[in-house]
């Protein structure tokens, strides 16, 4: 396996744009099956490229985790149509180890997406598949969960960015 790592918070990776995928080559599938091993391996339920430094708009999902008969899948160039509704529930992320808050978003979605073999899907994901959908979706807009936080709340948390960020330096030079 290639030597990915889990970005952290203030790599600047994670605040770009991911680029759309034009050609699902061999380059993409190995990439979706090492980071479906890494999401794995950290026990995360989601993970987006731009996480593992690739700023490419492909995310993987472990749908095995929400239903018995769903398996770790990828999500290429997703786009949402529509979203309705609203709810709260408490997130995390890999790249912001040890800070949980509760997030609002909308409920409902209707997702536009290519899965790895290119076929384009068009479906309509609630609860907490949609939750994840949402969160790493924001990670190819160059989002964190933290953005969408009341700032009172984010101050909460700013001593710990500050230390992940500087470790996440010591890492990148
Ligand atoms: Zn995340």
């Amino acid at each position: 396996m290639s030597e990915l790592r889990v970005i952290k918070y203030g790599n600047p990776i994670l605040r770009m744009k991911a680029k759309h995928i034009e050609n699902i080559d061999s380059d993409v599938k190995q990439l979706a099956n090492d980071m479906i091993t890494i999401m794995q391996g950290e026990e995360g339920i989601g993970l987006a490229a731009p996480q593992v430094a690739q700023s490419i708009s492909l995310l993987v999902v472990d749908m095995s985790l929400i239903d018995e008969e769903g398996e770790p899948t990828a999500f290429i160039n997703p786009e949402i149509l529509t979203s309705e509704g609203e709810s709260v529930l408490e997130e995390g992320c890999l790249s912001l180890p040890d800070i949980r808050e509760d997030v609002k978003r909308p409920e409902i979605i209707t997702l536009r997406y290519q899965n790895i073999e290119g076929e384009v899907s068009e479906k309509r994901f609630d609860e907490l598949l949609a939750r994840v959908l949402q969160h790493e979706i924001d990670h190819l807009n160059g989002v964190l969960f933290v953005d969408r936080i009341s700032s009172l709340k984010k101050k909460m948390f700013n001593k710990k960015l500050k230390e992940i960020a500087t470790e996440e330096r010591v890492e990148i030079v």
